[in-house]
């Protein structure tokens, strides 16, 4: 018997017209409540992302097996596997491929997955900071890594980060300062600015300046974004980014519309480049952890991080819909 933080689908409405509800609970469950898969791992850590607390509220319907262990995350040590490429005593960690959406995931003592899934822990990681870090870090750094790509260099300009408290948020400034770009924080809670100067923001804004409806084209201001929070705020943030600059957008805590324009693509020149942590390749991730175990600043992520027991990721999965968590939570889910 292990423990885990269970899914459970809840009876649908009488007519059938009503939708069904889900409910979480954590439990001990039966070895044989593990799916499929080539290896069994032991998780240490897993953490509370931002879908993770869609999951467990059920505010948004991201689980779609039932009943299933939520956590799109996990990093531990391999107990059993059929597969050459692991075993049993590897320390290992995983990110997405649906894990916590429709396959049993990290939020619980053991987890059983296809090798394909899972990549060793880079050197310098422990399961722990490699869970600090999570889904929302590796997600950071896939957005640090397209900016790059589209030509961003220290000296380029002003980053805007968006939903710089969050998880992606605080990973994006810390990675985006130590490379040498002036990173400009953009949040709803100024009370914090001292410690988003101290991850390495240079100048933090009110989210207000951004959130509302604005004009097809601001003054250019931006070199590049990375913008976790969608809807106007990544319209308004394309509006604002200087001739051929580039944004990547990743997320959507404000909303998942984009009322924008085409005038900052066809008169500005500028690149909205999409990113996906789930089914990114894996020769991406592979890059995106070497890289984080490389220019991460572990201080400062030890900073920006907190430490639960398994019990607490019910009311935390609450907490970070409501953008009550700063930085990352990190569960130990054998505390
Ligand atoms: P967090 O909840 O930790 O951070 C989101 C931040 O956005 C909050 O801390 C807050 O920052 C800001 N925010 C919250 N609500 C609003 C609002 N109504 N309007 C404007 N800003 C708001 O989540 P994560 O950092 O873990 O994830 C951020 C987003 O990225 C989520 O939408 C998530 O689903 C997405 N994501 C996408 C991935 C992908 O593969 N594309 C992978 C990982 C995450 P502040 O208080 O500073 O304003």
């Amino acid at each position: 018997m292990f423990k885990a933080l269970v899914i459970d689908k809840e009876g649908a409405g009488a007519s059938g017209i009503t939708a069904a509800t889900t409910r979480a609970t954590i439990r001990d469950v039966d070895d044989s409540a593990l799916p499929m898969g080539d290896v069994t791992v032991r998780i240490a850590y897993s953490t509370v992302n931002y879908k993770d607390g869609l999951a467990i509220t059920g505010k948004t319907p991201v689980v779609r097996q039932f009943p299933l262990h939520a956590g799109i995350d996990f990093a531990g040590t391999v107990e059993a596997s059929s597969d050459d490429r692991f075993k049993p005593g590897d320390a290992v960690l995983l990110n997405g491929y649906g894990v916590g959406e429709s396959h049993s995931g990290g939020l619980a003592q053991k987890a059983r997955v296809k090798a394909d899934w899972l990549l060793p822990i880079p050197a310098g990681l422990t399961p722990r900071r490699a869970m600090a870090i999570g889904t929302a870090g590796y997600t950071a750094m896939l957005c640090v890594m397209a900016l790059g790509r589209h030509g961003l260099v220290p000296g380029s300009g002003d980053v805007l980060v968006t939903g710089a408290n969050g998880g992606v948020g605080t990973i994006a400034i810390t990675l985006l300062a130590a490379a040498g770009h002036r990173v400009v924080a953009s949040t709803g809670r100024l009370h914090e600015a001292e410690f988003l100067k101290q991850l390495g923001a240079a100048e933090v804004i009110p989210r207000e300046q951004l959130s509302q409806p604005g004009k097809p084209l601001a003054k250019e201001r931006w070199a590049a974004v990375i913008d976790s929070v969608g809807s106007h705020t990544l319209v308004n943030a394309c509006a604002g980014t200087r001739y051929g600059g580039v944004v990547a957008a990743c997320g959507l805590a404000q909303g998942m519309d984009f009322p924008g324009s085409v005038a900052p693509f066809i008169l500005r020149g500028i690149t909205l480049v999409g990113i996906d942590s789930v089914m990114a390749p894996m020769a991406l991730r592979r890059e995106a952890w070497a890289r984080l175990a490389a220019e991460l600043d572990l201080a400062k992520l030890e900073a920006l991080t907190q430490e639960i027991p398994l019990a607490a990721a019910l009311q935390a999965g609450s907490d970070i819909l409501a953008g009550r968590v700063r930085g990352r939570l990190v569960v130990n889910v054998n505390a």
